[in-house]
């Protein structure tokens, strides 16, 4: 394996068309949902705090419904599978971070699965009325956003001369500061022009392969990360 580069994704709005937590909450939420969003992305709650009250607006009662309506709807970004094959013919690992849930983030991602390394999620608990959340991965000295699954944190535990994330929301700045490289899209884009952080923009992952094949012929690159 080359583990001199690994690649790292978010799930939401980046491997998907659209965030299926937004969608989730627009289709089976009541309308409180909308006022725990906008206090999440003016960060007047922190993303732990936000999703799990999101989540706790809906009855655990809906979870196949909710299931099966993600896998009817939600549609994946354009050159995912071939950004895959991709990395794969170049033993490159590709790990996906993702602030949802894992009912549905498995078994969206199932045709998927060989060609991806590892996926870190939070894990759903349907035992009482409204769905609960677990957080296994927290933020640890890494990163103190209380995130509830900190991609930061997951990052800075991989060993490799270039990491690589791709993500585009407010759950994505906690990779900044433990990435070299950086894909955005979205609002992440905003967020990063307006921190003077350097990114690569993309709107598909065809742009994704495109820039990520520059960078590895990148003199710059060369020394930190080729063998
Ligand atoms: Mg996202
Ligand atoms: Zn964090």
């Amino acid at each position: 394996m080359n583990t001199n580069f690994v690649v790292f994704s978010d799930f939401d709005g980046t491997i998907t068309e659209r965030d299926v937590i937004i969608s989730i909450m627009a289709k089976f939420a009541p309308p409180e949902w909308k006022s725990v969003m906008r206090d999440i992305l003016e960060e007047k709650i922190t993303i732990s705090e936000g999703v799990q009250k999101l989540f706790s607006l809906i009855p655990s009662s809906r979870k196949d419904e909710i299931l099966d309506w993600v896998l009817r709807n939600i549609k994946i970004r354009t050159g995912f599978k071939e950004f895959l094959e991709f990395l794969n013919k170049k033993n490159i690992p590709f790990i996906v971070l993702s602030g949802g849930l894992d009912f549905y983030v498995y078994e969206y991602l199932k045709p998927y699965r060989e060609l991806i390394t590892d996926i870190y999620c939070n894990r759903a608990i349907f035992k009482k009325e409204f769905i609960e959340i677990e957080f296994i991965y927290e933020c640890n000295s890494v990163c103190k956003n209380d995130c509830g699954m900190c991609k930061g944190y997951v990052i800075a535990k991989y060993e490799a001369g270039c990491k690589i994330h791709i993500g585009d929301s407010i759950t994505d700045l906690s990779a900044i500061k433990v990435s070299d490289i950086l894909f955005a899209r979205g609002d992440l884009v905003k967020r990063l022009r307006r921190m003077s952080i350097d990114f690569i923009e993309f709107e598909n992952f065809y742009t994704v392969i495109d820039k990520f094949n520059l960078i590895l012929n990148s003199e710059a690159f060369k020394e930190k990360c080729h063998k």
